[in-house]
């Protein structure tokens, strides 16, 4: 399998290069020249494999220059009960006949971001030492990227982390879950600024080739395509928990902000998976929704990006889009170039014309939450059906409920645990709800309590280049 750019510029790559990569050579998304077709008989082999098996099922097809006992022993070693807390990694539970939860969120720092990235640490740290090389991962955040990818490459050898987050804009778990981490190679860096500042110093830094090059700069935010791969994974897994045959469809929703996770799904249905549709839910932050629905995309300028209550999609524009569209105008990269080439200049694009192949070839569909539908859908799940979930989980399951359809299933995405933003959940449950009933996973009791580390710089890529000078000793 070889891997090539939506920009159409780059030579294709094999996948262990691809892994340590974030943009391509000419600033595309990579992504596999095809992507394998499962066949009915394949799925039902499939359905009663385990986690690691499955994923070890699905990774070969794409991972074919990795060994592969190698690859085995890698996914052995990342989905385990110890890390995910359950062999079934990410359980499945009803809230009613049609609707379902999807548990992605029950890795190390209680957000579905886990799932890939513990898979992408163990990953890099295996290719490295295949190609002896070095790595400095540099990622934006806006909360659940920058804990899951320190979770993950803490203590690794050979990689240094720095992680820039938007200053004072993530909850104080979140905060107090990076900040408090006191690995030599772990150095978070706050941005006076927003998320999409903080992305676009990294964009800036990648895109300096001589910097890139001689400080071996990588990334693991939601472009990386190991991420999306691993991601896959667990659109197969929801899909045969929820059905007994193939002969049975599912939707999935999927609280969205840079289109990684649903970028998955999209490609799991590619594949073949009988998925019927792809809800997109989206916060205030509703350029997808606006698109899924309109066929017009119009990426947010910073001053309109607004801080919610599910802040880990405040987005302004939809870092993972490209992968869609390239498809969606059947690979054509010259196309798929200037466009986004417009939207990094600021400007939109309008593909109506296409949006009747986007809803129905593609299966996709959208709706919007807000914090208002977010406080009553935690309240009215909590107390309908005793289960309390996050201010994200919440915008997929209100969407989930407006746009499904008469028989339609719908399995919701849970992105994060309540825990991590119990503001949110006590504004919406109220009195009724005490601290102790907000489940804690054990590793995570008092962390709030723990020093500190992190540099907080202003909003300016040369600075966060010198920090990286300060450690990295260049090749
Ligand atoms: C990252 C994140 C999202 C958005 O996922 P994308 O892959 O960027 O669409 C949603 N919810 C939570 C809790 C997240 O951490």
């Amino acid at each position: 399998m070889k891997y090539i750019s939506t920009r159409g510029q780059t030579e294709p790559m094999e996948f262990s290069d691809v892994l340590l990569m974030g943009l391509a050579p000419d600033g595309g998304l990579m992504l596999p020249e095809s992507y394998p077709q499962i066949d009915g008989a394949t799925l039902d082999e499939w359905r009663g494999l385990s986690y690691p098996e499955l994923a070890f099922a699905i990774m070969r097809l794409f991972a074919t220059d990795i060994d592969e006992a190698d690859l085995k022993d890698i996914i052995e070693r990342t989905y385990t009960k110890e890390v995910f807390g359950s062999d079934e990694i990410v359980p499945v539970r009803q809230l009613k006949d049609d609707l379902y939860i999807l548990g992605l969120s029950n890795g190390p720092t209680l957000a579905f971001k886990d799932v890939a990235m513990q898979f992408l640490g163990n990953a890099f740290e295996y290719v490295l030492k295949q190609k002896d090389k070095r790595l400095t991962i540099i990622g934006a955040t806006s909360g659940d990227t920058g804990s899951a990818a320190e979770y993950a490459l803490r203590g690794k050898e050979n990689i240094e982390v720095f992680m820039m987050s938007p200053y004072g804009k993530m909850s104080e778990f979140q905060r107090a879950q990076m900040y408090s981490l006191t690995d030599a190679n772990i150095h978070n860096i706050a941005i006076k600024g927003m998320f999409d500042d903080c992305q676009d110093i990294v964009k800036a830094l990648q895109q300096d080739a001589d910097f890139k090059a001689k400080y071996s700069l990588g990334t693991v935010n939601s472009i990386n395509w190991g991420r999306i791969l691993a991601q896959i994974v667990y659109y197969f897994k929801g899909y045969f928990a929820v059905t007994n045959s193939n002969e049975e469809k599912v939707s999935f929703c999927v609280p969205s902000g840079n289109f990684g996770n649903i970028c998955a799904g999209h490609i799991a249905r590619e594949m073949g998976l009988p998925i019927d549709r792809l809800i997109v839910a989206t916060n205030e932050n509703d350029v997808l929704n606006d698109f899924f629905n309109q066929g017009v995309y119009t990426p947010r300028p910073a001053d309109k990006t607004y801080v919610t209550s599910s802040p880990s999609m405040d987005i302004s524009k939809a870092s993972n889009f490209e992968r869609f569209v390239y498809l969606l105008l059947d690979k054509n990269s010259k196309r798929v170039h200037e466009l986004f080439d417009g939207v990094k200049a600021g400007n939109g694009f309008d593909l109506s014309g296409v949006l009747e192949a986007v809803n129905t070839r593609y299966g996709f569909a959208a709706g919007k939450s807000t914090h208002q539908d977010r406080l009553n859908t935690i309240k009215d799940v909590y107390e309908t059906y005793n289960d309390l979930i996050d201010p994200h989980t919440a915008d997929g399951i209100k969407v989930a409920r407006e746009l499904q359809k008469e028989g339609e299933v719908i399995i919701c995405a849970e992105t994060a645990l309540p825990v991590k933003f119990s503001e949110t959940i006590f504004e919406a449950v109220g009195d009724s709800l005490s601290e102790q009933d907000i489940e804690r996973p054990e590793h995570t009791k008092d962390i709030e309590s723990l020093e500190q580390h992190v540099t907080v710089l202003d909003n300016d890529a040369s600075l966060v280049a010198n920090e990286i000078k300060k450690v990295v000793t260049p090749v």
